[in-house]
């Protein structure tokens, strides 16, 4: 009899077999570069699979060849991945940088167009604004809040809407939580569709893969830097993207030649984190419903930006019934005063601290203005609400009577004259 057993049962055994490593409980870390053939001819097999020169016959599996191409603790990892967001397949990266920039140079040529949502991740929109460009790749960005008929207008502004390949949203954004909405990316895909396919990538790292599922609603493939909840300590930099079979083998193509696939023992830690991957972020979500609801009625706090307090009256909220099952573990709030402020809150916290990253089991406090997001353009920092005052904040599994002392003791020193 077949039970639908959930992703966070599956994570200590999916697509391991025990007998194949000597009965060993785990995995073990295939620390190899290269794999024994049996025969010339089953070597041959396995390259005509891994170069497409015939199809797979019925039950066949690729073979393991070389650990760029393939490796045990990658391949089962990215089966385990897949369960969560539902999806086909997945490949795995040594960042998310790769994951992202892969992702761009495969589905875009010199000449087309890619829309993207702003503000997406530094790390991104560096390589969107100042790579993409050298090779002839035209870019055109909208916010979220902007209308559906907007965004159409924009894309026909830019001359080369003939030409739209990808579309490319992060949400909800970094720093703010402001939601891109999914369906909507879906129908103007829809509307400037012609002979050519439109991608719709969607960077999920800040509510994924519990949280949120882009796959279901509208995107081709979804990317993560593993980096964050997935790995969840804060020990390793990985990427993911997950999409269908035909989506992922154009990935993993450019992979094998680009030569940035995860090392087997990088692939190793992330199925170890995986195992824990639901209990940890549910705590670090109720985490940080407790955290944003104390902040919003902290008499030194302006304003806190948190997708659990949002409410009906919301414009967005429609966005977040829809397309998030969760509201994340991500916190950022305006501290009454501006810079000066906002850093001696920083400087004042004993439990939580002050770094960048996100996702790990430590809670985590920055500054977007001077740190993560140093290089958005000024002139863009009021309409994403950058402003000197907001700080923002990862929330880990500490106990949540601890961390609500320390940002109310932080908060304290804060407003406090010197
Ligand atoms: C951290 C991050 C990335 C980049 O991932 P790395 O693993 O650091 O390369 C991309 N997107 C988002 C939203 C991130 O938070």
């Amino acid at each position: 009899m077949k039970h639908p057993f959930k992703p966070e049962s599956l994570m200590m055994s999916h697509g391991y077999k025990p007998a194949l490593s000597q009965g060993a409980i785990k995995c073990p870390i295939f620390q190899t570069s290269t794999f024994v053939f049996e025969t010339a001819e089953e070597g041959k097999a396995f390259f005509e699979l891994a170069y497409g020169k015939r199809e797979k016959e019925e039950g066949e599996e690729q073979g393991l060849i070389y650990s760029r191409i393939n490796n045990p603790d990658l391949e089962i990892l990215e089966d385990r991945l897949c369960l969560w967001d539902g999806a086909e397949q997945c490949a795995v990266f040594e960042s998310g940088m790769s994951a992202i920039s892969t992702v761009l140079l495969e589905f875009l040529s010199p000449g087309d167009l890619l829309l993207y949502s702003r503000p997406v991740y530094g790390g991104t929109d560096h390589f969107i604004h100042h790579f993409l460009p050298k090779i002839g790749v035209h870019i055109v960005g909208f916010t979220a809040g902007q209308s559906q008929e907007d965004i159409i207008k924009a894309v026909d502004a830019t001359g080369n809407a003939d030409k739209l390949r990808m579309i490319y949203a992060e949400t909800p954004a970094n720093p703010t939580n402001t939601l891109i909405d999914l369906q909507m990316c879906r129908r103007v895909a829809d509307h400037f569709q012609g002979d050519e396919k439109i991608t719709i990538a969607v960077d999920n790292t800040y509510m994924g893969p519990l949280w949120q599922h882009p796959l279901k609603h509208g995107a081709d493939l979804v990317l993560y830097s593993a980096t964050k909840y997935i790995g969840g300590h804060s020990d390793v930099v990985a990427g993911a993207v997950l999409g269908d079979a035909e989506h992922i083998l154009r990935v993993k193509t450019l992979r094998t030649f680009l030569g940035n696939m995860t090392g087997p023992w990088t692939a190793w830690l992330l199925m170890r984190s995986l195992e824990t991957l639901k209990v940890r972020m549910e705590q670090q979500q109720a985490n940080a419903q407790r955290v944003a609801e104390h902040l919003s009625k902290h008499p030194s706090v302006k304003r806190v930006k948190y997708l659990g307090l949002l409410t009906p009256d919301d414009a967005e909220y429609p966005i977040y019934k829809q397309q998030c099952e969760g509201s994340g573990a991500m916190v950022s709030f305006d501290i009454q005063g501006g810079e000066k402020e906002a850093f001696k809150f920083l400087n004042s916290l004993k439990l939580i601290k002050l770094a960048v990253s996100l996702g790990g089991t430590e809670s985590l406090g920055e500054h977007p203005k001077t740190m993560t997001h140093a290089g958005v353009a000024d002139e863009h920092l009021a309409e994403l609400h950058i402003t000197d005052s907001l700080v923002r904040l990862s929330i880990g599994v500490e106990n949540i009577d601890d961390l609500i002392w320390d940002i109310d003791q932080a908060l304290q020193a804060a407003l406090t004259q010197q």
